[in-house]
């Protein structure tokens, strides 16, 4: 038995949506620049060669939503509402296109939060990202959907509300990268594993959040969680 110095934090988990089991996280892949209309709106370009990825820490998740707190050190909390990918199994190989989404476990919907004035020194110094987007409570997200429940529909919209007003929509067959693409190309460069949860990308209409503003953001047909920033 491992004796560990110190109690390990406690895993985190998000709930699945129908039952009392919960998936442990294992690591939380981003995806950027996964829309035209938003990185036009962030002045970028997107390139169809190679999808841009970062990371947030597991533990950054907010399972369920309900209350996030304004994070320090910013005064530009964005929000970006995104289809969050759960695998239920992982591969030291190289995943295969056409076997990318079978190693698919449930979908969900969640809010990569970025600290948008962060994020931008960080671009005008080439800095890594991480203050911008991998803090405390950057991941809100909705329950888990399984596939054996919703299947792999990339019809629905993804949309997100910010005290009651549509802020950002879009169909998910917008995504220049779509979720196999995303699979094979992070399999080529990291060990994928049960657990990962993959956020896709935002759609245009990113903005500040202010502190005391309710959100409400889901999939159609799939999924809806809500909450509210506080501090
Ligand atoms: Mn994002």
């Amino acid at each position: 038995m491992t004796v560990f110095v110190f109690e390990p934090q406690p895993l985190a988990s998000v709930a699945l949506a129908g039952s009392e089991q919960r998936l442990p996280v294992h690591r939380i892949y981003c995806v950027g620049r996964n829309f035209v209309e938003h990185a036009k709106e962030m002045g970028a370009e997107v390139s169809r060669g190679t999808p841009i990825f970062f990371m947030k820490p597991a533990d950054a998740i907010v399972p369920g939503g309900g209350d996030v707190p304004y994070p320090p050190g910013t005064s530009d909390l964005h929000h970006e509402v995104e289809l969050v990918v759960a695998l239920g199994s992982g591969s030291d190989a190289v995943i295969a296109l056409d076997d990318a989404l079978a190693h698919v476990h449930s979908y969900g919907v969640g809010l990569d939060l970025t600290r948008r004035d962060l994020q931008a020194q960080a671009k005008d110094k080439r800095l890594p990202w991480d203050i911008a987007k991998g803090f405390d409570c950057s991941a809100p997200l909705s329950a888990l959907v399984p596939v054996s429940d919703c299947g792999h529909d990339f019809t629905r919209r993804l949309w997100l509300k910010v005290n009651g007003k549509l802020r950002q929509q879009a169909p998910l067959s917008d995504m220049v990268f779509s979720v196999a693409d995303i699979i094979h190309e992070l399999s080529r460069l990291f060990a994928l594993r049960a657990g990962d949860l993959i956020f896709m990308g935002t759609p245009a209409g990113v903005a500040a959040l202010q502190r005391g503003d309710s959100f409400e953001a889901g999939v159609d047909g799939l999924v809806t969680f809500s909450g509210r920033i506080t501090g």
